[in-house]
Formats: structure tokens, C-alpha cells, sequence
């Protein structure tokens, strides 16, 4: 490993947040969503995730959904060998979280990943199972040692208090959400709720996957500017922002060994107040509840 790799990947190293069982994980991870698809450019993923992994990057965000199963499948061959390095993150489909379904998509998980537990296992989006009964089968996988920890993604704060009144609700262990500087609705209700509860979010889409708002994004002038006197890219301002507290997971996907390594590289960007205000400025947290952004 040279040395201004050894470097980046301590950085990486120094920013984690800490789970609400005492765990620490990376605050940069890595997503996967797109990935898997495509033969041509599946070695090219796979040195990617290897990659982020040496780098520290070593939270790997998944989906049985993502590719039909080929994201798993491409994030176990990564993986191979390495698999106690990593804390490793899947989700379910809601349809598939019911009683008689759950265990058998977390074993088809697990199958695709090549493992046998799963860091924490995620409900993708709620669907028609109530709340109560995923968490029933959540609580079973763990206690046949399936996955650690359980989750949920893309609930929103009533969806969350629904959720921690349930039996067992407080065993869960983060929301994932959409999170990025052009979309800070989380910011007026659901992130004061998840602090309060000790419930960290982990943000996808933190470079804002892609489309208009993203360009809008990075060729603001504010962001360039302070790309330009950090000397990084607009993407890395993007990544640093999600992570600029030691509270926020955030898990970029990139597919080529060059984005992964600017990614880790945001790791050592802060912000001072005065640079954080004009941030504000030019990209406001809304000031009454907007409906969750979810892709
Ligand atoms: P994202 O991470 O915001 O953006 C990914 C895009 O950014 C890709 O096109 C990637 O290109 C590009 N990119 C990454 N790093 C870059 C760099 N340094 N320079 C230039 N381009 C760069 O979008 P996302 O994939 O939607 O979100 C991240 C992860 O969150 C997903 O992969 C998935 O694991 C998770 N997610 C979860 C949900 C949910 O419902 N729970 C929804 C969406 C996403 P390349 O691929 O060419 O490197």
C-alpha cells in the first residue's frame, strides 16, 4: 500500500458513527445500486468495492432487489475472504418481508452473498406488511443468528414513531433516507427525531445520483469555489457535507476504482461555520415538513 494511500485510508478510518449498540462503522460506506448488471464491467465493480474496502470504506450497502440478486452476487465475490473486514448491509423487498417470507429472502441473501449472517438487514420501503409483523421477523433472524441488527429505509417520522411503539421497535438500528445538499427535507423533523432516539440515519444518494439537480449541484458557484480552495472536486464538497457530523452514514455507489478512491478522499474535508453558513445559504433545510424524497 503507498503511502498517500495509507494516508487517505486513515482518514477514512477517523470518521465513524457510532450504532445505538455500541458498534462503530465507517461514515463513508459504499453502495451498489446499478451495480452487477452489466458482464462487461462486472471485474471493474469488483476491483472497486475491493478497493473502497482497503481504503476503510468497508460498509457495503446492498439489496436483494438491486440487479435481481446480481448486486449481492457481485458484492460476495468482492467480499470473498474478506468478509470479516466488512459490515455488510442488505434489504429486503416489502413484499417479501412478511411471516412466511422473510427468512427465506434473508437465506437467498445470504446465498448470493456467500455468508451466513448479515451486520444489519434492512426493510427496503414499507409496504402492506405491518410494521409490527416485519419486526417479529426480524427479531426471529437474529435470533437464529441470520443478521446482527435490523433496520428500515425510507420511513418517514410518523412511520418511525408507528415503528419504535411497536414490540422490540427500538431494537432498530438506523433509517436510510435520501439525504444530499439539494434535498435537506429530513432536517426539519425526522433528523431531530432519529438524534433524539439515538437512531442514526444513513444517507443514500449522497452525491445525488444523477439528472439535473445534480449538474445544478456541482457547477454552483459556491461549490466550485470551495472545491477550488480545498483543492478536491465538487463531488467530495457533496460527501463531506452528508458527513460532516460524526451522525450521518453516507454510502455513494461508484463503479470505477478512480470514484472510489475521490470518495474516500472526502473523508478529509471539513468545513469551517463560515463555510457551512454559505452552504446554507445557497442550499437551505426547508423550514416546515416536506413529504420524504425517496428515488
Ligand atoms: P449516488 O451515490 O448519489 O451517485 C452514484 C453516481 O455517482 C454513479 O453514477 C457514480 O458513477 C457517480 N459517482 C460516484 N462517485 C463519483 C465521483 N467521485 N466522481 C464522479 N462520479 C461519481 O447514488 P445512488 O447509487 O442512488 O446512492 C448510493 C447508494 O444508496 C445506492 O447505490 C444504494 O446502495 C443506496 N440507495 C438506497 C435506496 C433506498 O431506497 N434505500 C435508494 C437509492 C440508493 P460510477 O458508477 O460511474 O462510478
Amino acid at each position: 500500500m503507498n503511502r498517500s494511500f495509507q494516508q487517505i485510508r486513515e482518514q477514512v478510518l477517523n470518521r465513524t458513527v457510532l450504532l445505538p449498540d455500541g458498534t462503530k462503522v465507517p461514515a463513508l460506506g459504499q453502495g451498489t445500486w446499478y451495480m452487477g448488471e452489466n458482464p462487461n464491467t462486472w471485474q471493474e465493480e469488483v476491483q472497486t468495492l475491493r478497493t473502497g474496502i482497503e481504503l476503510g470504506m468497508t460498509l457495503i450497502d446492498t439489496a436483494e432487489m438491486y440487479g435481481d440478486g446480481n448486486a449481492e452476487r457481485l458484492v460476495g465475490e468482492a467480499i470473498r475472504g474478506k468478509r470479516d473486514d466488512v459490515f455488510l448491509v442488505s434489504k429486503v423487498y416489502p413484499h417479501n418481508a412478511g411471516r412466511n417470507r422473510i427468512k427465506q429472502a434473508c437465506e437467498n441473501s445470504l446465498k448470493r452473498l456467500g455468508t451466513d449472517y448479515l451486520d444489519l438487514y434492512l426493510l427496503h420501503w414499507r409496504g402492506m406488511v405491518p410494521l409490527a409483523v416485519v419486526i417479529e421477523g426480524m427479531e426471529q433472524l437474529k435470533e437464529e443468528g441470520k443478521i446482527l441488527r435490523w433496520g428500515v429505509s425510507n420511513l418517514d417520522t410518523d412511520d418511525m414513531i408507528e415503528l419504535v411503539n411497536c414490540p422490540d421497535g427500538r431494537n432498530c438500528t438506523v433509517n436510510q433516507v435520501l439525504y444530499h445538499l439539494g434535498s435537506r427535507g429530513i432536517e426539519y423533523d425526522l433528523l431531530p427525531w432519529q438524534r433524539d432516539n439515538h437512531i442514526p440515519v444513513m444517507a443514500y444518494s449522497p452525491l445525488a445520483q444523477g439528472g439535473t439537480l445534480r449538474h445544478h449541484l456541482l457547477t454552483h458557484p459556491i461549490i466550485k469555489d470551495l472545491a477550488e480552495k480545498k483543492e478536491v472536486e465538487p463531488y467530495q464538497i457533496l460527501l463531506a457535507w452528508c458527513i460532516r457530523t460524526n451522525e450521518i452514514i453516507a454510502i455513494p455507489k461508484a463503479s470505477k476504482v478512480e470514484h472510489v478512491i475521490a470518495n474516500a478522499k472526502a473523508a478529509s474535508v471539513q468545513f469551517t461555520d463560515k463555510e457551512l453558513e454559505k452552504l446554507n445559504h445557497a442550499f437551505p433545510a426547508p423550514d416546515r415538513k416536506v413529504p420524504l424524497d425517496i428515488i
